[in-house]
């Protein structure tokens, strides 16, 4: 069960509600958000249910919720949660175009790429200066370098940026400069990481695991969320298959499927999925035909010398192109971009 708190309760309604859980045998798990206080039920479902909580002072609804995951599902919350990123938005029939390098390397190729992506018609930059990398002698970001030269660029061209944290003594660190996280596939199980970012009040994208199922990944969406960090977009990055042909398989399903299941906003990597140029633009476009709320694309004015992940990066042609390509696709779909 989970019990919602009116917007302005008390402290002392929210003790009230801690204290009845107690008596009756139950755990209170309480996550303060920035607009309500919910407090998650654990104990037996029945008892919990005879309680007429709605006679509580503060109170405003009681929710029974049958699924693994609460404060993430449908049950929970039935309207889609919309998401700000200073003067960017995601969901709420809003498709946010992300895009950028896949790492910041130099402030040339970083502000060469922010113009590109902007005039494009991307709203938020990505650009990350902690790269997760399969082998410790790879480039391993520009650490707060990185960060100062997006917040830079964030100062030149208007445009908010998402970076990658990859270790929990970071999360203050990449706060302190990015407008939106991101935890990466690699660390989606990562719960101390997921925890950190759950008591941040900055928005957070949270990656599929490249081998996690759906209620794996809500599960740890659960885990953020109920530290009362409560804007947390998905990210379907693809997953590992027995396919070889691009570099994971993206689960394109998964944004109808988390459409369904939560009320979280979700979005897709064409680049990260695909590892291949040629496929982004077509797994893009298939984003926002499959009720995606966004996309997180790579960008690189000459990704022949870019030192992650040059394979998958679009030319800023190739990215200006796409873009009218996703205008055309949202108009027929009444989607706005
Ligand atoms: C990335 O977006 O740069 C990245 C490392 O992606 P993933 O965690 O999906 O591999
Ligand atoms: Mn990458």
């Amino acid at each position: 069960m989970i019990i919602v708190m009116k917007s302005g309760v008390s402290q002392e309604q929210i003790d009230r509600v801690v204290r009845r859980l107690a008596e009756i045998g139950c755990e209170a798990h309480i996550s303060v958000g920035q607009v309500r206080t919910v407090i998650g039920a654990i104990g037996d479902r029945e008892i919990i249910q005879q309680q007429p909580w709605l006679a509580m002072p503060g109170v405003e609804r009681a929710v029974p919720v049958l699924k693994p995951y609460k404060f993430v599902s449908r049950e929970f919350q039935a309207e889609d949660t919309v998401i700000k990123v200073r003067n960017a938005q995601i969901g709420g029939g809003v498709f946010a175009p992300i895009a950028g390098p896949c790492a910041v390397e130099t402030r040339d190729q970083l502000f060469e790429t922010a113009e590109a992506v902007l005039d494009a018609g991307a709203t938020i930059l990505r650009g990350d200066a902690f790269k997760p990398r399969t082998s410790p002698f790879s480039f391993q970001g520009l650490a707060e370098d990185g960060l100062q030269l997006m917040a830079e660029a964030r100062e030149e061209f208007g445009m908010p940026f998402v970076a990658e944290v990859l270790d929990p003594r970071d999360v203050d660190l990449v706060a302190g400069y990015a407008d939106m996280l991101r935890i990466g596939t690699r660390n989606m199980a990562n719960f101390a990481l997921l925890s950190e970012v759950g008591r941040v009040h900055k928005p957070v994208q949270l990656k599929r695991g490249f081998t996690a199922t759906i209620d794996e990944w809500l599960n740890a969406a659960e885990y953020i969320y109920k530290e009362g960090n409560h804007e947390v977009v998905l990210v379907e990055r693809g997953i590992r298959t027995f396919e070889t042909a691009t570099r994971n398989t993206l689960d394109i399903s998964a944004a109808p499927v988390i459409k369904h299941m939560s009320h979280l906003p979700v979005i897709i990597d064409p680049s990260h999925s695909s590892g291949r140029r040629h496929l982004v633009a077509p797994l893009a476009r298939a984003a926002v035909a499959v009720g995606a709320d966004g996309f997180i694309v790579d960008v690189h004015p000459a990704p022949e010398t870019a030192q992650v992940d040059g394979d998958q990066a679009l030319l800023p042609a190739e990215f200006a192109e796409l873009m009218d390509q996703m205008r055309g696709l949202a108009t027929a779909l009444g989607v706005t971009i």
